[in-house]
């Protein structure tokens, strides 16, 4: 098995409701390739290629404290190809949740089976998360097949690649371990963006009381498996995804 880091361009976020920093910090946006024996998988899409000409299909409350930083050549596809990889090839996307910048790249790679979590499907298409613009049904209803998965999921059924709940960021939010030659990896997704989040337990303010208890939960869930001897690989650390090798981990 192997590990890729694929950039889909990057983001610049306002701390406030992170850190409570009043300062802007930029991110990288992963999608993770997986080489696994019985085919090729993504954790996580990325932007959605419009996003390099226009920001309209984000919503005006995610604009406020998001600016994507994303240029053609960056998209999902391109980074494919890089890889002498066609969108046909990927037969399952794994996501995290479906945040723009998780889910954006769907559209690009339609004949892939979609795993995710039951409880992060209802979310996405409750209509009141819609209006408010947390969800965007024009990010990931392209008629997928999508499995629903409920708890922890193995998806090939040989304990290699797991999916583990890690909800608070959002209701159905989940991680994924992969056991490589080298060691068992977490790829954390937005339950933690950057390490030192992790160390100080930064819980975000944002979702409510109640879903800040559960972050704040799967964070010491993840925390643990990190004391365990788990490597996490977090989703928007810069200075992490920056260090790891571009041909990828086994
Ligand atoms: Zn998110």
């Amino acid at each position: 098995m192997r590990l890729i880091p694929l950039e889909i361009g990057q983001i610049d976020m306002h701390m406030g409701a992170v850190t409570g920093d009043d300062e802007t910090r930029r991110f990288p946006i992963p999608s993770w390739l997986i080489e696994h024996p019985q085919g090729l998988v993504l954790f996580d899409t990325g932007m959605h290629i419009d996003l390099q000409s226009s920001f309209d299909r984000i919503g005006a409350e995610t604009a406020k404290t998001i600016t994507p930083v994303f240029s053609p050549g960056e998209e999902l596809t391109a980074r494919l190809a890089e890889r002498d990889i066609a969108p046909s090839d990927i037969d399952r996307i794994i996501l995290s949740h479906l945040h723009f910048d998780h889910v954006g790249g769907n559209e690009e790679v339609p004949d892939a089976r979609v795993i995710v979590q039951q409880s992060e499907w209802a979310s996405a298409h409750d209509q009141r998360l819609i209006d408010y613009g947390v969800y965007n049904p024009a990010d990931y209803d392209h008629g997928h097949e999508v499995e629903q998965v409920e708890g922890e999921h193995d998806v090939f059924g040989d304990g290699s690649v797991v999916c583990l709940p890690t909800p608070g960021h959002t209701r159905g939010h989940q991680s994924l371990r992969i056991e490589l030659e080298s060691g068992p990896v977490v790829l954390t997704g937005d339950c933690v963006y950057f390490e030192s989040m992790l160390d100080q337990m930064q819980v975000p303010t944002i979702g409510g009381e109640r879903s800040q208890d559960q972050q704040r939960d799967s964070m010491r869930y993840l925390a643990s498996l990190r004391d365990d001897g788990c490597r996490l690989l977090y989703g928007h650390d810069l200075q992490q995804f920056n260090a790891l090798p571009a041909e990828g981990m086994r």
